[in-house]
């Protein structure tokens, strides 16, 4: 039997090899085009996932796991000689306890398809990235991902309190478990979460669930100064104030959102910059965090801020926010051009200076760039519009690219906030590495990587 008839075997026929079957998996939503994989699996369980890698490590064939492909650093983009595991399939609610606050889930729920289910017992997932329609559970864990909750709830680190994976060889570990509470030696659940499928493919994953909120409010306010609008979020936290949500959107991706969503707002004034800050209370202390929301912005200098109450405009404003990325997309003018995302994090308290400096830094470069972000916890995405097939512009982005992580770096912050490394920031990560002086720290992640998956076969050529 050949390679390809024995995968078949192993998943029991759910598998894709037709060319047309097997394009739309060569790359994610990132600018990397990607070869065509071998072939793609769709594993119903673990005991599939095992099998099928222990044939791939035999063979040394590499894996690429792949949730939603929403990845927007190429984590998920095929290479050469690779077959992906798509977890589409393994995609139910195991079990839901709201007494001991946790849900166990398979890697391919959805994960706005957890929350739904969550919501009708009152209760949430937290991690709430813009892409939640079509983001996965093991995806979101496997990047780490953030999202717009991220200032009040962190990332998804703080949410996974135990795993199930099935390592490089075939074996299956089970990782942390259902309690809050565990100081048993090494935290190996932690090691997985932000390891992109390149130590083990997740196969369960039990997660920690919150109640939700009884009332959210919102506030927005429009700025012609980019470093006021950065200062407004230290402000709110310094005065106690933990907004649940806090965005941040520039010029070009609010005429984007104009044009292909038709929100406007007629208080804009044509300003420069937006701020959208949500405040989660109870329904009798709202309105008071509201009032003390919206007088520290005021004492922040904005064109214009007011409270909105309409449960139309919230819910306009949080799919456009939630949009925007597609809504960049289609501001592309040329063949080939696509969008690079630049995903730097500075504190909260030195955002201001972090905005100006990331303005006259993309000003200086000339490249059409929407400046949006989670700026409550201090994330900057930097949209670029390249054609990247363009040697000489991508040479150009590259530099930015530098540039932004050096920002982040000198302001106390990161090169990668959220979309992880992949392919896009390996030299990235290893810069902050080196601007920390502790390049020791990639020798260490290698040798990790060398215990896991002593061939190689995982999501090889990513992360490091
Ligand atoms: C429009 C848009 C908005 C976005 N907004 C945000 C945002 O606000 N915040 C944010 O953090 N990110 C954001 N992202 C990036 C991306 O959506 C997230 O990183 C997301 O968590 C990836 O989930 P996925 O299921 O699509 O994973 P994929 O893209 O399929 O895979 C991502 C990585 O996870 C690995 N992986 C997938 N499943 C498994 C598994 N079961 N076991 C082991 N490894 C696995 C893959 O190999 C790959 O390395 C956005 C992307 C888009 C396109």
């Amino acid at each position: 039997m050949g390679v390809i008839d024995e995968l078949k075997h192993a998943v029991k026929g759910h598998i894709l090899t037709k060319e047309e079957e097997l394009l739309p998996y060569k790359t994610d939503a990132s600018y990397f085009s990607g070869s065509k994989p071998m072939a793609v699996l769709l594993p119903s369980d673990v005991s599939e996932v095992s099998n099928i890698l222990k044939i791939c490590n035999r063979e040394g064939i590499n894996v690429i796991s792949r949730g939603g492909g929403t990845s927007l650093t190429g984590s998920a983009t095929v290479l050469t000689n690779s077959i992906v595991l798509a977890m589409t399939r393994m995609n139910r609610i195991i079990h839901i306890s709201s007494e001991d606050r946790y849900a166990i889930v398979e890697p391919g729920v959805r994960i706005d398809d957890l929350n739904y289910e969550l919501s009708e017992i009152g209760f949430m997932y937290p991690p709430d990235p813009g892409s939640s329609i079509a983001a996965t559970v093991g995806g979101s864990i496997s990047t780490n991902a953030g999202g717009l909750r991220g200032v009040m709830y962190g990332s998804t680190k703080e949410w996974v309190l135990g795993l199930q994976v099935v390592l490089s060889d075939g074996t299956v570990i089970e990782t942390g478990g259902r309690v809050l509470k565990r100081s048993a030696g090494y935290d190996l659940t932690a090691l997985f979460v932000g390891s992109e499928g390149t130590l083990g493919i997740i196969t369960l994953a039990t997660l920690k669930i919150t109640p939700l909120p009884e009332r959210i409010g919102r506030v927005i306010a429009f700025y012609d100064s980019i470093e006021r609008a950065g200062a407004a979020t230290a402000i709110i936290k310094k005065s106690g104030l933990t907004p649940i949500t806090a965005e941040f959107m520039d010029k070009v991706s609010l005429d984007s959102i104009s044009k292909n969503m038709g929100l406007s707002f007629s208080d804009s004034g044509n300003s420069d910059y937006m701020l959208i800050v949500d405040i989660a209370s109870t329904d009798e202390s709202l309105n008071r965090h509201l009032e003390k929301a919206l007088s520290l912005i005021k004492g922040t200098g904005p064109r214009s801020v007011r409270i909105i109450y309409d449960e139309t405009e919230i819910r306009n404003i949080t799919n456009s926010r939630k949009g925007l990325y597609s809504s960049i997309l289609s501001e592309r003018d040329r063949e080939g051009q696509y969008a690079v995302m630049g995903d730097i994090v500075v504190p909260p308290s030195t955002l201001s200076n972090a905005l100006l400096d990331i303005r006259n830094l993309v000003g200086k470069y000339g490249f059409k760039v929407a400046l949006f972000g989670h700026i409550g916890d201090g994330n900057i995405h930097a949209n670029i519009i390249v054609n990247p097939s363009d040697a000489k512009e991508m040479e150009r982005v590259s530099a930015l690219m530098n540039e932004l992580g050096r920002i982040a770096l000198i302001n106390g912050g990161s090169v990668s906030a959220e979309h992880g490394i992949g392919l896009e920031k390996k030299r990235l990560l290893r810069m902050e590495m080196e601007y920390k002086e502790s390049s020791r720290n990639i020798e260490l992640m290698t040798s990790i990587k060398a215990v896991f998956d002593k061939k190689g076969i995982l999501n090889r050529g990513k992360l490091l």
